[in-house]
């Protein structure tokens, strides 16, 4: 084999197409493609933003949930941490923005993509649903040394003064797990629902740690009525990143849920088997959803609707 040969079956052995190849680097550059002199470029970091919405109350947009904040005269507060590396990138944007610092952060409930990042932001007071401290704590076992915990727990609502704003964190009962908290920045008329809402978007459904489809569109009945035509309501996850929603957005999604959960009641009903059930190649209505991941897909849905519909464990 001569060198040139070598270069070649070299170079596609480890991957590297024929544009990397014919880009006019020269042989000078193929020990990079070969990996073994030239150390791998540093990955690109994530994408991420901040969006102000009102009164100090905006959005970070990054990987997981929807971070939701508010920075006034007294600092800055959190709702949700997303995981490590896009918590850090925002814990330094609010540090920025609030020379106070960050006082304190809320989780909307326990899931990693909202809890990961807890530790970045350096806080003594984490505020969360007692039944999400229960469940974060029986999620990660395993891994509990890069967790920060709730400091402080509620059963129904939780109401504190920060600067010139009110901060309400209140439990409807089970929806999209066992203990969401929908957050509630009173004067700028900001809500964050934390994964109670999926704009758009098939949603993650954790019955394992108590989530209700019932009572979840029951919530999403009862917020709508405490929030206005103006109120601004940030979403956990959206098609398109489109997480800056209103009421619209809640009816939207509470009628995909009915519908969802009427077509399995109405299955079980008939004595179809959940792959009966769960075959629906699309919901009537609802055909621009799209999948957030792999796993999180109509067939998904429909089968938890269906062990909801026939109470299977
Ligand atoms: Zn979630």
């Amino acid at each position: 084999m001569n060198r040139r040969q070598f270069l070649l079956s070299s170079a596609f052995a480890f991957g590297v197409g024929k544009a990397s190849y014919a880009s006019g680097y020269g042989e000078m550059s193929s020990a990079a493609w070969l990996g073994r002199q030239a150390p791998a470029p540093p990955a690109a970091p994530p994408v991420t933003r901040f969006e102000d919405l009102r009164r100090g109350v905006g959005m970070f947009i990054g990987q997981g949930g929807t971070i939701g904040y508010l920075v006034n005269g007294d600092g800055a507060v959190a709702v949700d941490s997303q995981f490590m590396n896009t918590a850090e990138i925002c814990s330094a944007g609010l540090k920025q923005r609030a020379p106070k610092g960050i006082a304190m952060l809320l989780n909307t409930h326990h899931h990693g993509d909202h809890t990961g990042g807890n530790k970045a932001y350096g806080v003594a007071k984490i505020v969360a649903h007692e039944n999400c401290l229960k469940s974060h704590r029986a999620t990660t076992e395993k891994t509990a040394d890069q967790q920060a915990y709730a400091t402080a727990t509620f059963k129904d609502v939780w109401t504190e003064k920060f600067g010139d704003e009110t901060i309400e964190a209140r439990y409807f009962g089970p929806g999209h797990t066992g203990g969401d908290a929908v957050i509630h920045f009173q004067q700028a008329n900001v809500m964050h629902m934390g994964d109670l809402l999926f704009n758009r978007a098939h949603p993650n459904i954790d019955r394992a740690q108590g989530a209700r489809i019932d009572n979840w569109i029951t919530i999403l009945d009862t917020v709508s009525k405490r929030a206005n035509h103006d109120t601004i309501i940030i979403a956990g996850h959206a098609k398109d990143n489109a997480v800056r929603n209103g009421r619209a957005e809640l009816a939207h999604f509470r009628n995909y849920l009915t519908t969802v959960l009427e077509h399995a009641r109405a299955g079980a009903k008939a004595g179809r088997s959940k792959d009966e059930v769960t075959s629906l190649p699309v919901l009537k209505g609802f055909e621009d959803n799209v999948s957030p991941n792999a796993r999180l897909t109509l067939a998904f849905v429909l089968g938890i609707a269906y062990d909801e519909a026939t109470n299977a464990k």
